[in-house]
């Protein structure tokens, strides 16, 4: 199918994308990867009247360590953090949900700003940078505003970013020694979107219990959930198989599935539950290297 038709806009700055959607409002649509706009057009899901192309800016794609966080670009592409030794050597949890998102073609276009924006809780990333505790940097005219990922997704396909602004940044907290994380999803076929995801990072202190941990769900609920009971419980605990086992449940509990072609509910609380027991076993692995 073909979208509908719409002016297009290519800015080479920020200042100017900023105008354009501040001239356009709600009649303007940015676009990164276009992976999941353009569809949405196809579908006539989206119908914007103009699409500000921010692809032309140049500064948007990078991932570095800085002042105690990954920086990732607002326009950094899915492949590029894939092909990242940054990523690989010290971030498993964000090489693990990458990896797992959509096909290779895909990945190519993608990028880790527009999977954010999206605001679709069955995208991957959303999961995986809350459990990271990850801050996302929003500009607009009135300068950047720091957002916390925790409060960034506020219910279907809606974020905390105002209209006029474009997501720049993602900060990921850099991980303490004894840190690890996992991503583990379960899909109907190699690139379609998850049934059930859980992403897990953890944090041992000396004694080889939980310092810190971050657990949050991917697509079994309106937005990505955090499972809050099951980081609390964990947190100061051994986390020997009895505690995974219940901080698995703990999650299972507060996830909030709807039975649709992927399965019915119950089957997804299982499969949270499974995937939540399996990624806390492989980030307690990956913290003990
Ligand atoms: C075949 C296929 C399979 C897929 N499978 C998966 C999957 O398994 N997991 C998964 O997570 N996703 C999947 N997706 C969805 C897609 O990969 C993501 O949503 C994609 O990462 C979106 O990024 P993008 O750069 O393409 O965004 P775009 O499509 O360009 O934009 C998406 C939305 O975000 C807004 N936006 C984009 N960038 C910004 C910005 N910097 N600031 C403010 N707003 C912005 C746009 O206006 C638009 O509303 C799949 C897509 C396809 C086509």
């Amino acid at each position: 199918m073909i979208p509908p038709a719409f002016e297009y806009l290519r800015p080479k700055t920020i200042p100017e994308a900023l105008t354009f959607l501040e001239q356009y409002g709600d009649q303007a649509k940015i676009l990164s990867g276009g992976q999941s706009l353009i569809p949405m057009m196809k579908l006539r899901l989206a119908r914007p009247a103009y699409i500000v192309d921010i692809n032309r800016i140049s500064g948007l794609s990078y991932i570095k360590e800085e002042g105690g966080f990954l920086k990732i670009g607002g326009l950094t592409r899915e492949a590029e953090v894939e092909a990242s030794s940054l990523v690989r050597s010290k971030y498993p949890l964000l090489l693990d949900t990458t990896a797992v998102i959509a096909d290779p073609q895909v990945r190519n276009l993608a990028t880790v700003g527009g999977n954010l924006a999206h605001g679709d809780p069955a995208n991957d990333h959303p999961a995986a940078m809350m459990a990271l505790r990850a801050e996302i940097v929003a500009t607009g005219k009135k300068g950047e505003r720091v957002i916390p990922v925790e409060s960034f997704f506020v219910t279907l396909f809606t974020t905390a970013l105002q209209p006029g602004e474009i997501l720049t940044e993602i900060r990921v907290p850099s991980p303490p020694p004894r840190s690890g994380g996992a991503y583990l999803k379960v899909e109907r076929k190699v690139g379609d979107f998850a049934t059930a995801a859980v992403a897990v990072q953890l944090t041992l202190d000396d004694k080889g219990a939980v310092q810190k941990a971050g657990i949050a769900m991917t697509n079994v609920g309106p937005t990505p959930l955090k499972a809050r009971k099951a980081e609390d419980f964990l947190r100061g605990k051994k986390p020997d198989a009895s505690a995974i086992a219940q901080a698995a449940q703990l999650a299972a509990d507060e996830s909030q599935p709807s039975p649709d072609l992927r399965g019915p509910a119950e089957y997804k609380k299982g499969l949270v539950k499974e995937l939540a027991k399996r990624a806390i076993t492989r980030a307690l692995e990956r913290a003990g290297k």
